[in-house]
């Protein structure tokens, strides 16, 4: 199952990525996360992503097309993939069809999580995670148990550099204009389902489920 997750910030696709890793046992694909970890790791693509991320602007194509082609093609995907913010631009999809083209591969399903603008900014807001293990939380929906610290490790949580007022508002203007014409790129190769995001993440699920299985 090679599946592809679209969605603006805040949409839920790190949060279903995970539930499908557990439910299918295919990897999350996530380069905002193999983007964050360079950057803790001051590497070269660190030091390049890092300025970019910060500022809620998208990484060159030619540097993330990097990534998921050396992702994708360690032993563990295998059997399929869930590929979590990436494509997010043409270019970056136009590659993607390619490079698994070129190993006889190709996506099953695009999943559109669907959310309107204010609930994506109180999740957005709201949204804490974890510098250790990267689990997730919201300060009102899904609070940690101690607050402020991490119910798997005990960490302090953080709040993305990227989750704050100024760079969210460039994140959801490059989900408009350079991600959101991804839903026609697919829908016309008939591979895209769009999934209402709103509500718990368990009936989201049932939703994600049931599009993948109508395919
Ligand atoms: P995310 O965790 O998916 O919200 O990604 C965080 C940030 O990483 C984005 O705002 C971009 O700066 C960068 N990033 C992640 N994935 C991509 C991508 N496919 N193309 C370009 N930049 C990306």
């Amino acid at each position: 199952m090679n599946l592809v997750l679209l969605g603006p910030p805040g949409a839920g696709k790190g949060t279903q990525a995970k539930r499908m890793v557990a439910r299918w046992g295919i990897p999350q694909v996530s380069t905002g996360d193999i983007l964050r970890q360079a950057v803790k790791d001051g590497t070269e693509l660190g030091k390049q992503a890092g300025p970019l991320m910060a500022a809620g602007k998208l990484v060159p194509d030619d540097l993330v097309v990097g990534i998921v082609k050396d992702r994708l093609l360690q032993p563990d995907a295998a059997k399929g993939f869930i590929l979590d913010g990436f494509p997010r631009t043409i270019p970056q999809a136009e590659k993607l069809d390619e490079g698994l083209r070129n190993h006889g591969k190709a996506l099953d399903a695009v999943i559109s999580l669907e959310v309107p603008i204010e609930t994506l900014v109180e999740r957005i807001s709201g949204r804490r995670s974890c510098p250790r293990d990267g689990s997730v939380y919201h300060v009102v929906q899904n609070p940690p148990r101690r607050e402020g610290l991490c119910d798997l490790c005990g960490a302090a949580l953080v709040q993305r550099e990227d989750d704050k007022a100024e760079s969210v508002r460039t994140r959801m203007q490059a989900y408009a204009a350079q991600t959101a014409p991804l839903k026609e790129f697919y829908a016309r190769k008939g591979l895209l389902h769009v999934v209402d995001g709103v509500g718990a993440p368990e009936a989201i699920e049932a939703a994600v489920v049931q599009a993948v299985g109508r395919r």
